[in-house]
Order: structure tokens, then sequence, then C-alpha cells
């Protein structure tokens, strides 16, 4: 039978239309389309995309059962190793990832590993019946710092072996940057929702709205009978640019501005708390956030939106599709471009003056690429005497974020780099005895599946220390 050399395409709503609301972009493969992109893998013998996977899913296996339409089958395979299964088909960077090792993709376009993830976990979300076995408990209380993925991932695993884990969560929804980063026409917040019931029907318990550092410390569990505590608290603290205007109003970190727009809910039709209406809004940075804080402000009405990034395209690091979709949408991207100064109303000192405070603008500088730097980047260059003013009345800071250092400022004998990062070894243990972690705290911002691994590493851990 003759190689399809395409990927099936993933049907998606027309980009005029989906400008204007918060539902979700892609719409899933049916399941003929599943079936036949299913056929397109080679079932090759050395399996490149299992080690392409960061939690190692048994891909070949799960795409051979969806050949044949068993696509309860699949999920089940999936689900022995991904404990988020809907979250990764939609949001995983596959192609730098499972798909990138795929063999079909040597010659040709690779199997879409994601597409068929999420299709089999959507299926079974749908359709499944069967209530989970309540695991047998073994009498151990592990506690969790964090309810992301990495967090959620330890939890599931722990769960499934007769742990009694409870999850420790800041915020009053379980989710991490699940639910109030990433937007809901990318994810959901329903699909993280199953998600984390599926792990209470394991017997996780969730405590919300408790934040470790300052309602409780990591010592203060230990007190209260935890045997371990796994620490998955992320990279929320967000990087500023260190130039003038940056705390007029107008301003905000995307993490701000994100959260914002998901857990107020001002994507809903009509919302209770609205964040911005109509306006320029200029976004700064060029990552997934970037574009995710881009299409939002787009979505909540914003009459224009640039994203303003000193690069060029070829070094954006969001994910291309993701690029592709903003500029369907109508994004503006302002490449090799780099702001100096927010400005604010001539007469902000006026206290009278309504717009006291409020953005009128941006100044930026032209850039252009120099030598490489220690990464190999070309490194962005100002053009001396190109600066000009940009018109806009929102600026949204998207250059990074950093791991918050209260768990580390509570927490005596816990080590950290130089970037905040908790420093752990191979099994993600810290410098403190049964103390573990793992994901963004660690890393600094990274990707949901590198968090998810790094879960189910220190999970094994864990296991193995409580055991021995
Ligand atoms: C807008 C946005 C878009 C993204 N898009 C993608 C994408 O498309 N694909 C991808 O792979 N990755 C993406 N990422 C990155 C990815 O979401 C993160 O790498 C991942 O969520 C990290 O997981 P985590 O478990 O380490 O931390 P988080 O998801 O950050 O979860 C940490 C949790 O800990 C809680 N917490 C923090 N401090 C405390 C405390 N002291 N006490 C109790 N709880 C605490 C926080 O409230 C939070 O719920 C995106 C990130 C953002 C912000």
């Amino acid at each position: 039978m003759a190689i399809v050399q395409k990927k099936n395409e993933m049907p998606t709503q027309a980009p005029e239309i989906r400008a204007h609301n918060f539902n979700e972009v892609a719409l899933g493969y049916t399941a003929e389309i599943a079936i036949e992109e299913a056929k397109r893998c080679l079932n090759c013998k050395n399996r490149p995309c299992v080690d392409g996977c960061p939690v190692n899913i048994n891909i070949p296996d799960f795409i051979s059962k969806m050949k044949t339409g068993d696509f309860e089958g699949a999920y089940k395979i999936i689900s022995e190793s991904s404990s988020l299964p809907a979250v990764c088909g939609r949001v995983c960077p596959q192609e730098t990832q499972c798909e990138s090792k795929c063999t079909l993709g040597i010659k040709f376009e690779p199997v879409g590993i994601g597409r068929l993830e999420r299709f089999a976990a959507d299926y079974h979300n749908l359709n499944a019946k069967e209530k989970r076995v309540m695991p047998t408990g073994n009498g151990h209380r592990v506690a969790i710092v964090g309810s992301g993925p990495s967090g959620l991932t330890c939890a599931g695993d722990l769960a499934k072996k007769g742990y009694k884990v409870t999850v420790f969560e800041a915020l009053h929804t379980a989710g991490g940057v699940l639910v109030y980063g990433i937007p809901e026409f990318r994810l959901p917040k329903a699909i993280v929702a199953k998600e984390v019931d599926t792990l209470k029907t394991l017997g996780v318990e969730v405590e919300t709205n408790v934040v470790i550092g300052k309602t409780l410390t990591i010592d203060e569990l230990f007190e209260q009978g935890f045997e371990a505590v796994f620490i998955g608290s992320g990279a929320g603290l967000p990087n500023f640019m260190g130039i003038p205007g940056e705390s007029l109003k107008g301003v905000y970190s995307a993490n701000e501005f994100l959260t914002r727009s998901n857990l107020m809910k001002s994507y809903l039709e009509n919302p209770v708390t609205p964040i911005m209406k109509g306006g320029k809004v200029a976004v700064v940075g060029g990552g997934n956030v970037a574009m995710d804080a881009a299409r939002t402000a787009l979505r909540l009405g914003a009459d224009k939106v640039y994203i303003v990034y000193r690069r060029s395209m070829d070094e954006l690091p969001a994910r291309r599709e993701e690029v592709e979709h903003a500029e369907e949408e109508g994004i503006d991207f302002r490449l090799l471009n780099n702001p100096v100064e927010i400005l604010g109303y001539e007469n902000r000192d006026d206290p009278r003056d309504p717009k006291n405070g409020f953005v009128r603008g941006m100044r930026c500088i032209r850039m252009e690429l120099g030598e490489p730097d220690a990464k190999g980047r070309r490194r962005p260059v100002p053009v001396t005497g190109s600066e000009f003013e940009l018109d806009v009345d929102t600026v949204i800071i998207s250059i990074g974020t950093s791991p918050n250092p209260l768990i580390k400022d509570t927490t005596a004998g816990l080590d950290v780099n130089s970037h905040g990062g908790i420093i752990v070894n191979e099994d993600g243990l810290t410098s403190r005895t049964a103390i573990y972690a793992g994901g963004d705290a660690v890393t600094g911002a990274a990707t949901v599946i590198s968090a998810m691994g790094a879960g189910k590493v220190a999970a094994k851990a864990i296991d193995d220390y409580l055991m021995k």
C-alpha cells in the first residue's frame, strides 16, 4: 500500500470566526481520520518515538490499537504512562519530541502522534463507563506542593501504588498553568478538570487555597505526618525588562494578564470582571506565552495586537503551529524590534487627569542580528538612530518567568541555583531528605511533558525511599 506522505489535517475553526471567540481552535480528528492517520505508522522495530517522549508512552502499541478502531484499548496503553493524555495531546510540542524521532518523518511528514493521543483521550472521556477501582492503601502519606502537571503526575503515580496523597494548591482551582496560563481556546478548562477528577477517583485529595510557605511550611507538613514531600510549585514569578514606564497603568506581565483572563473568567461571553476593552496592545516576547497573551487580547476585543520581538522569525521560540494560528488571526508581528521605554500621558503628574498614569505608547528601537551568542543564536544588536513610537495603550510583557523564592525562603537547607531553581539529583531528590522537586520549580519555565516526566521520576524515587 502506498505511503500517505502528509499528516491528515487537523480540522480547525476558521480564523475570522475564532479570532472573536474562546472556543477551541483545533477541533480534533473524527474516528475515520484518526484511523487513517494511525495507518500511516510504519510500526518500525526500533520505536524511536518512545525515546522522544519524556514519559515514554508506548506509542507504536497505542497506534496499532487505533488502526483497528480500538480507541479504548489505545487509551489504556497511553494512560499506563501518562496521567494527562487529553492535555498532552493538545499542548505538547510533539514536533520537537516524539514526532521529531518518527521514522516516517525522515522522508515524509511524521505520524500525527499528538493528534492521535488527543483523539484516544477524548474518546475515552466521552465514552468510558467503567469506574476506576481505588487502589488498596499502603498506609504511607505524601504531600504534593502545587497542582500543575508535575504535581498531578507525581500524585497520580503514587496514588496508583496505594499512597495517601494530598495536593496543596495556592490558588482556588487545581491544574497549575494548565488552567490559569494556557487559554481556553487551546486547552478547555473542562478537559483539565476531567483529568483532575480522574486522579480524585484514585483517592488523591486536593486542598486549594493553601500557600505552602505561608499557610503551612514544608516542615509543618512533616509534623502533620506526611513522610515525603514533592515540590511542583512551578515558575510563576514574571521577569520584567527594567525599562522606564513599566509601572504605568495598562502594563501587565503575561502571567497576570492570562491569570486574570482565565481565573476571573473574562473569557466568558458576558464576563463579570472584564480586563480590557478595545484599544491597541503590544505583547513583548516571542514564546508560547506571548502568542497566548496576544491571541487572548484579540479575543477580548483589542482593535490591534502586535507581537514585538527583538530577533527574527527564525529565532522565534513559540511553536510553529501557534505562530501560524496567530498570523492567520491577524496578529501583527513586529520582528527585530525592541522596546526601550513605555510612554505615559504627558500630564501623568496631574492627579485630576482621568488618564493619569496610563500607557499612551511604546518607544522601540530596530534591531539587526549580529554574531551568535553562547547558545548559537544570533545576538540582536540595536540599529543606531532607528527609534520610533508604537501607538498602543496596553503593554503585556512576556519575557519569561522564574521560580518564586517563597518555598526556598521558608524551608531551611533547601538549595537553589542562581536562577532560583531548586537543585535536585537525577531522582528529583533535593538537598533535604524526603523532599523531592520537579517541573518548572527546578528547570525554570519549560514544558508540560517535561514537568510530567519529572513528577514520574520523583514518584518512583519516593516509592523506593518509603518502601526500603
Ligand atoms: C501561557 C502559557 C502557555 C504555555 N503553553 C505551553 C504549551 O503549549 N506546551 C507546553 O508543553 N508547555 C506550555 N507552557 C509551559 C507549561 O505550562 C509549564 O512548563 C508546566 O505547566 C509546568 O508544570 P509545573 O507542574 O512545574 O508547574 P505549574 O503548572 O506552574 O504549576 C505549579 C502550581 O503550583 C502552585 N503553587 C506555586 N507556589 C505554591 C505554594 N507556595 N503553595 C502551594 N501551591 C503553589 C501554583 O499555583 C500552580 O498551580 C505554557 C506556559 C504558560 C504560562
